[in-house]
């Protein structure tokens, strides 16, 4: 018997986080843990999570202290405020999806609309939504209720992430009918509405690859537990099909009689039942299947009839043929060249001894009394009927590529399929080769039975996976939150960061503390960096990423690298008519007033330093707050350090020698002070010099 997977089932992403979540908080802590509520609906995993400390309860008022887990549905922002009033530590498991709504919930409560939320009014993920619009959101479940709702000058339309498309979309042109639309559905006459799709498609792929299923398949097993909407709502499409449909929660409640006689048996699980329940429903209807049909075998002796498919044992392998046991009075042999519909030099190549394999009979039997087989044949007609279903349906198949060919790949489906070279990445790929043996998922874009083509797409099935995880990157993405990302392109105006599926914006002014001309000049195409989210804009998906914000900032440590009156050493970085910045590492820049330059009048800056140059310079004051750092290099030269370089020397005055001698400190009586001050330019504010290009970026 062939058990099959539905293309979608078990755990769903937020469901799946919400158990990470809680069981990553329970190894990091210690004390009580809850739920309020179950954390999922299903009594295996609860079990579980209880064996881990973490229990359920019903009223918040049961738990003194410890931690408060909130399931993926959500809560009302008073939950929040109820389990922080209390002291408890919050873990926030709420699906992002299911987040996104509450968030739109509140915005656009906040912006003066009311907001329609459809959906069912006792599912607390709904109670969790109408909470952050102040308990002020109306309530529908379908278009009668929609059609009944009183005036408002504004509206705002969401769902419950749950609701089926069509009975959004029905509510949606109930109002529609009535009221202007301005949001993501098209504008009409009347009131003003906003509408947000905030349908989570989990639920919805899940039951349509369940469909699918149960419509090629004998027999259907739906696992998940009996209290679990979302599974009974599986087990009712299933048996909508006619196909005899069972429910359980657990492997052992599986019976040995629902697949006697059964050759392909199809699995689905909700969105609530967890992998380890599931690979142990497969394995054991596996079993039952093998169990079912070992019994058939051993009742009966095969009579075979040329053109069927039988299954049978691989009992011998010869250089040029197989032979099979078929059940039948003599065993049956597959020639080398129906082994498979691509050419091999070995049967070792497909099958060995003990393999169960389907094969197709070519002929009962020959001029000399043998049954001929064929697998390649046989798979051949599997994958025809599989591929057909696949290619109606759209679902995914998987193959091996088996070779390179003019302008694409040949995979192994069972038949022969073309993978076009331009349908082999998102992008282009420029050599072919390392795709050969791998395995790939693609969907079908052609299909032609009767001329045996088989068209693929690698790209389409990237493509949606792409626009999935961009989905749950940004329903997942707070603003603040550090994350990891690939830079993916560089601007003049900043680095695009793949952070899951998203591209995220780095503005130059973000890269660093420090001036950044160019991104190129610090980032690279291809580095992994850690980003910042510092602005999501959900309703048009951009994200605005910082990296100077998870980097230290220099000036934090200034004061204690750099203290008032130290000698230090820096690089004069650009001559100003008052003076120069001098940098001290990179994001750390001072200034040297030209007072501060030498004992005598310094009419130019460019008469003492030059631009690259390295100096010693004495720290004056330092203000981290103000990112202001006051440098003197003529303390520093009055300590034997200095610039080098005749040019940079005292003026000679014009009266002679002996003058000229006389250092102009003096000759002001004020040794140690500039003498001529009073002629230079005055220290700037560092505003201006941060206009300049210094030390504020
Ligand atoms: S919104 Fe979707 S992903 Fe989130 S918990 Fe519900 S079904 Fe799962």
């Amino acid at each position: 018997m062939e058990v099959t997977r539905a293309a979608w089932a078990g755990f769903c992403f937020g469901v799946k986080r919400a158990i990470e979540l809680a069981l990553k908080a329970r190894a990091e802590n210690t004390g009580p843990f809850f739920t309020l509520g179950p954390l999922i609906h299903n009594p295996q995993v609860v079990d579980f999570l209880a064996g881990k400390g973490i229990q359920v309860i019903e009223d918040l008022a049961a738990a003194k202290e410890g931690t408060l887990i909130i399931r993926s549905h959500g809560v009302e922002p008073e939950v929040l405020a109820a389990a922080q009033e209390l002291g408890l530590r919050v873990v926030d498991a709420t699906c992002p999806f299911v987040r996104r709504a509450q968030r739109l919930a509140k915005d656009l409560t906040e912006e003066g609309y009311t907001v329609v939320v459809v959906g069912d009014k006792n599912h607390p993920e709904v109670s969790g939504i109408v909470g952050w619009t102040g308990g002020k959101a109306q309530v529908v479940e379908n278009p009668e209720e929609a059609a009944r709702l009183p005036e408002h000058p504004r509206l705002g339309v969401i769902a419950q992430t749950t609701q089926p498309l069509s009975n959004f979309e029905a509510v949606v042109k109930v109002l529609k009918s009535r009221d202007r639309v301005v949001g993501e559905v098209g504008n009409g006459h009347g009131a003003e509405v906003k509408v947000f799709e905030t349908i989570c498609h989990a639920v919805a792929e899940r039951q349509q690859a369940a469909l699918e299923l149960a419509r090629r398949v004998e027999v259907m097993v739906v696992v998940g537990g009996y209290e679990s909407a979302n599974t009974q709502k599986l087990t009712r499409i299933c048996l909508q099909t006619g196909t005899p449909t069972y429910h359980i929660e657990t492997a052992d409640q599986l019976k040995p009689e629902w697949f006697a006689g059964v050759r392909a048996a199809g699995l689905t699980a909700g969105a609530s039942t967890p992998d380890w329940i599931i690979e142990e429903v497969e394995r054991r209807m596996n079993e039952l299947g093998e169990n079912a049909q070992e019994e058939m075998r051993a009742a009966e002796v095969k009579t075979l009839r040329g053109g069927e498919i039988v299954k049978g044992v691989v009992v011998e392998i010869n250089q040029g043929e197989v032979l099979v046991d078929v059940g039948a009075k003599s065993e049956g042999v597959i020639p080398l060249r129906e082994l498979s519909c691509f050419e091999i030099a070995s049967p070792k190549e497909v099958v060995s001894v003990g393999d169960e394999i389907d094969v197709w009979v070519v002929k009962a039997e020959d001029s000399e009394g043998r049954i001929i087989l064929s697998k390649g044949r046989a798979d051949a007609e599997k994958a025809w009927g599989r591929l057909q279903s696949a290619y109606e349906s759209q679902a995914p198949v998987e193959g091996t590529v088996r070779e390179v060919v003019k302008g694409g790949l040949i995979v192994n489906l069972g038949v022969r399929a073309f993978l076009p070279a331009s349908l082999v990445e998102r992008g282009y790929v420029e050599d072919l080769s390392k795709y050969v043996g791998q395995q790939v998922n693609c969907k079908i874009i052609e299909f032609n039975r009767a001329r045996k083509k088989v068209v693929l797409s690698r790209k389409a099935v990237l493509e949606e996976e792409y626009r999935q995880r961009r989905k749950e990157t940004l329903a997942s993405l707070e603003e603040g939150a550090v994350v990891r990302g690939v830079i993916r392109r560089l601007t003049s105006f900043g680095a695009f960061v793949d952070i899951g599926g998203i591209d995220g914006l780095l503005h130059v002014s973000e890269i660093s503390w420090y001036r950044v001309n160019h991104p190129g000049e610090v980032l690279n195409v291809g580095d992994e960096i850690e980003v910042k989210v510092i602005k999501v804009d959900w309703e048009n998906e951009r994200v605005s990423l910082s990296r100077k914000q998870v980097i230290p900032n220099p000036w934090d440590s200034v004061a204690e690298k750099y203290p008032v009156n130290s000698l230090v050493e820096a690089r004069v970085i650009r001559l100003v008519p008052f003076g120069a910045f001098v940098q001290l590492e990179p994001g750390v820049e001072g200034l040297i007033h030209i007072s501060h330059f030498a004992d005598w009048h310094v009419a130019r800056p460019e008469d003492v330093l030059t631009e690259g140059e390295r100096i010693t310079v004495r720290v004056l004051s330092v203000d981290p707050a103000g990112r202001r750092m006051r440098l003197s290099l003529r303390e520093a030269v009055r300590e034997g350090y200095g610039p080098e370089g005749e040019t940079k020397m005292a003026p000679e005055p014009a009266g002679g020698e002996d003058e000229a001698a006389q250092p102009v400190a003096e000759a002001a009586g004020e040794a140690g002070e500039p003498r001529d001050e009073a002629h230079t330019p005055p220290e700037p504010a560092f505003e201006r010099a941060g206009e300049t290009g210094g030390v504020n970026e």
